[in-house]
C-alpha cells in the first residue's frame, strides 16, 4: 500500500495529494477497480453523475471497511443547475451512491449560457451546512467566474478541478488559484495516456530518476501543488501512478515537461464547450 499525503483545503479538510479518477469505470470490474485502489491506499475516488457509476463508487467505499477516511466526489451535471434542481441532484446522488454525504462536491461545468451557477452554489453551500456535503467546489471554472462566486457568495470554493497536463499546463490558472487558496485538482493528468507518455524529454526525466513515465508526469502534477487523479483499471497501474512520493523533480525538469505545452485534448474551453 502507497502513502499518498494530504494537504489542508481552505475549509480545514485533508486532501490527498494525489486520487482515482473513475471514468469508465462501471459494472462489477469497476467496482473490483475501485476496492483495489482504496486497498492500494487511494483515499479521493472521482465520480460524477454523468459517468453514471455512483451506485458502483458508493459500493467501492461501502466495501471498502474505511469509508469515513474516503473523499468521495461527485458533481452537479449541467441539466441540474439551479437551486431547487441542484437539492434534487444531490439526493439522487446520495441515493445512487449509497451513502450519507458527498465529501466533495463540484459543479462540473458552468455552462456560462445557462448562467446559474452562482444558485447551484448557494445550494451547495445549504447542503453542507445540512451535514449532506463535506467540502464544496467547482470543476471547468475560469478566473472570471470563480471570481463572480466568490463575490456574490462569499465563499471560495474549496477546489477546482480542471483539465492539466504537460500538453495543457495552465500557469495562469494554477497562479489564480494559489493567491485565492483554491486546490487545483488536474483532470486527464496522463492527457489520456495518449502519445505523452512516449514523449522523449518525459523518458528522459523519468530514466534520471529510475521511475516510469507515468510517475515522472504525476510527480510533476503535485509538485505543482495540483492533485491528478489518473485512472487505472489496473491494480499494477494503480500502485505505479500513487508511487511517486519518494523522489522530487529539478525546477529545470519540471519546466522541461511544461515546455510540450501545445493546448487542450479536445475543445473544451469553459467559455464556450458546455455540457448538460
Ligand atoms: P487519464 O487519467 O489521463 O488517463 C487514463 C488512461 O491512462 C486510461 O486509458 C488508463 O488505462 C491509462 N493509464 C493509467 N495509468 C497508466 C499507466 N501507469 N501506464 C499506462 N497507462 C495508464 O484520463 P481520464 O480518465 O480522462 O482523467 C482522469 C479522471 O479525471 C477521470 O477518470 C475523471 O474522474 C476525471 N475527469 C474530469 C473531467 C471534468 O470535466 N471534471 C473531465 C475528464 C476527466 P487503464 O485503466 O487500462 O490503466
Amino acid at each position: 500500500m502507497v502513502m499518498i499525503p494530504t494537504v489542508t483545503l481552505n475549509d480545514g479538510t485533508d486532501f490527498p495529494e494525489l486520487g482515482l479518477g473513475t471514468y469508465n469505470l462501471r459494472g462489477d470490474d469497476g467496482i473490483a477497480a475501485m476496492v483495489a485502489a482504496i486497498g492500494n491506499g487511494y483515499r479521493i475516488l472521482d465520480s460524477a453523475v454523468n459517468y453514471q457509476n455512483e451506485a458502483e463508487v458508493g459500493a467501492a467505499a461501502r466495501a471498502s471497511g474505511i469509508r469515513d477516511r474516503l473523499l468521495v466526489t461527485t458533481k452537479v451535471p449541467g441539466r441540474d443547475h439551479g437551486f431547487d434542481e441542484t437539492i434534487r441532484s444531490a439526493r439522487g446522488s446520495l441515493e445512487r451512491l449509497g451513502l450519507d454525504r458527498i465529501d466533495l462536491y463540484l459543479i462540473h461545468w458552468p455552462n456560462p449560457s445557462v448562467g446559474r451557477y452562482v444558485e447551484t452554489f448557494r445550494a451547495m453551500l445549504a447542503l453542507r451546512a445540512d451535514g449532506l456535503v463535506g467540502s464544496v467546489g467547482v470543476s471547468n471554472f475560469t478566473a472570471p467566474m470563480l471570481t463572480r462566486l466568490i463575490d456574490e457568495t462569499g465563499v471560495t470554493p474549496a477546489v477546482n478541478q480542471i483539465e492539466l497536463h504537460p500538453y495543457f499546463p495552465q500557469a495562469a490558472m494554477r497562479a489564480f488559484h494559489a493567491e485565492h487558496g483554491i486546490r487545483t485538482e488536474s483532470w486527464s493528468p496522463l492527457a489520456r495516456r495518449t502519445e505523452l507518455l512516449s514523449e522523449p524529454v518525459i523518458a528522459a526525466v523519468a530514466a534520471e530518476h529510475g521511475v516510469t513515465p507515468t510517475q515522472a508526469v504525476l510527480r510533476w502534477h503535485t509538485q505543482l501543488g495540483s492533485t491528478p487523479i489518473p485512472k487505472s483499471a489496473d491494480p499494477a497501474r494503480q500502485i505505479e501512478n500513487a508511487d511517486v512520493f519518494g523522489f522530487a523533480l529539478t525546477d529545470a525538469e519540471i519546466s522541461a515537461i511544461g515546455g510540450l505545452e501545445r493546448g487542450r485534448l479536445f475543445d473544451g474551453d469553459p467559455d464556450t464547450h458546455e455540457e448538460m
